[in-house]
């Protein structure tokens, strides 16, 4: 299911349970506005390229939209291929029965999309040709097909009348994606509840580009992030949209827009959060995502009599969140017994030394070279044996085929929708607990609040400071989280959406509709 029907089926359900009336409905789930605009930058080396941005500003009933923007191309791991072999031998063209390939691994680098050793059984053939067909799918919602660009026999098994043959084969991947709509649609509006689950005052909103930020250069994102501030910049504000973060940008992509937007309209400071320190942002705005997962666990196992201490826990992604996460809870005494990311997954039973990994990372090491672990295949990191399951990384990682082999107890949703409805129901009959996204993962924004208020307050507040206060925000919503659950007899995900939702909706029966 694309995120947009899965956000909106979570949100009807709980319009639903809340008796939220059809119009109110209606008018609550279509965005406040949506931008969409084109960016045409020249690259390094001369040539143009043109890029598509968005912005969907979903609800300001509660005050400005607040939400991130990604860079992203928005390419995930559904991938299918489809092979066939032809050989050549003796002047005959010899057709091997067409043959699914039986296995594959593959790795994304924006141009194209590298598959390693592709597992075929073929005929023993001299000169064997190999021709196939690459089916991948963006966020689970739409098909591409292309045809192997090149192809490379990496191994075979010649001596034998048939057996396996192994490939590397290279696909092109086409012209720079778009940000799917949907996608930042259903973001836009897990931030409207997201927001209002944290009790901040702010309404929802995301953005994003389609590109791939590791195939541009500094100066070339540096020339995407002011065209796109260029064109979006009379329609966010202050106190009407403020940008933040998201995958693939970081408090540079902030400064810019803050320095582009600035332009416009004079020195700025609260327009974006998450920028670097120097320009008014926060301390400790860098770990609050992963802080604030840390401080919803402690809440959750709290409530089952349960502490981090001793218990393990697997974490797919090692990016911002993922990272954070990881040292904060290692502090705390959780091992961390596997951990992976798009470069590959790692495990070690006794858990992995979290700080050894960070300084291999900071160097410039990739997961699976650490030596404190040894490398797992990166399909049974989510399937893996473990108390806590924290995926941070993309949306719709958790589905209908492999919610049923989950082992761990607990699920704590550090990314944006990493479950699918179908998975989500398969995972509440195993009896999974599952920490809703809209709640888990708000550290990051809550943050950005306090990063706003010290930027119009015009005072810097401590790092000791900040931490508290989100601390104190985390323990505060998932205490009125549990009250919904109670109130609703529902689970966890169904509290913190009912929350988030009667918030927007008396603040937008409060405001009412006369024109
Ligand atoms: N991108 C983060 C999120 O999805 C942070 C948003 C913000 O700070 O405005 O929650």
């Amino acid at each position: 299911m694309n995120a947009l029907a899965a956000t909106s089926r979570n949100f009807r359900q709980a319009s639903r349970l809340l008796g939220l009336d059809s119009k109110l409905e209606k008018s609550l789930l279509i965005p406040f506005r949506e931008i969409k605009v084109e960016c045409t930058i020249p690259r390094d080396d001369g040539t143009l390229a043109s890029y598509v941005g968005f912005r969907v500003q979903h609800d300001n009933a509660r005050g400005p939209m607040k939400g991130g923007i990604r860079y992203h191309p928005e390419f995930v791991i559904q991938i299918s291929t489809n092979m066939e072999g032809l050989g050549y031998n003796q002047g005959t063209w010899v057709t091997s029965s067409s043959k699914e390939a039986r296995s594959f691994e593959f790795h994304i680098c924006s141009t194209s999309i590298i598959v390693n050793r592709i597992d075929l059984s073929l005929p023993a053939i001299p000169n064997l040709v190999v021709w196939g067909m690459l089916n991948w799918s963006v966020q689970g919602s739409r098909w591409f097909s292309h045809p192997i660009q090149s192809l490379v026999k990496t191994g075979s098994n010649q001596a034998e009348p048939s057996g396996s043959a192994w490939f590397q084969a290279v696909w092109p991947v086409p012209e720079p994606n778009q940000v799917d709509p949907d996608e930042v649609n259903a973001l836009a509006q897990l931030m409207t509840w997201k927001t209002a689950v944290a009790d901040i005052p702010y309404g929802g909103a995301k953005g994003g580009i389609g590109c791939s930020p590791g195939e541009l250069s500094n100066s070339e994102l540096e020339r995407l992030t002011r065209v796109f501030t260029q064109k979006i910049h009379d329609l966010i504000g202050t106190h009407t949209d403020v940008p933040a973060p998201d995958m693939g940008t970081n408090s540079q992509t902030m400064a810019w827009i803050l320095d582009e937007y600035s332009k416009f309209h004079g020195h700025s400071p609260a327009i974006v959060t998450g920028k670097p320190i120097d320009l008014g942002g926060s301390l400790g705005r860098d770990a609050a995502t992963g802080r604030g997962i840390v401080f919803g666990t402690e809440a959750l196992l709290a409530e089952h009599g349960k502490s981090i201490s001793g218990l393990r826990f697997v974490i797919q992604g090692f990016g911002n969140v993922g990272s954070w996460a990881a040292q904060i809870l290692h502090e705390k005494g959780g091992k961390i017994i596997a951990i992976g990311d798009v470069t590959g997954a790692i495990e070690n039973p006794d858990g992995i030394d979290i700080p050894a990994l960070m300084t291999h990372k900071n160097g410039g090491g990739v997961l699976k070279d650490f030596k404190g672990a040894t490398v797992m295949d990166m399909k049974e990191l989510l399937v893996h044996e473990c108390d806590v399951l924290i995926p941070c990384a993309l949306g719709g990682v958790l589905h209908r085929e492999n919610a049923a082999d989950v082992k761990a107890k607990y699920i704590i949703e550090a990314a944006n929708h990493p479950t699918d409805p179908e998975a989500d129901e398969i995972l509440s009959e195993k009896g999974v607990v599952i920490l809703p996204d809209i709640y888990a993962n708000a550290g990051g924004v809550i943050v950005s609040y306090f990063e706003w208020v010290q930027n119009i307050q015009g005072f810097m507040w401590s790092e000791d400071k900040v931490n508290m206060e989100l601390q104190r925000y985390m323990t505060g919503a998932f205490k009125n989280i549990k009250s919904m659950c109670k109130t609703h007899d529902c689970n966890l995900r169904m509290g913190a959406f009912t929350l988030g939702v009667n918030r927007v909706a008396r603040a937008t029966l409060l405001r009412g509709w006369e024109a």
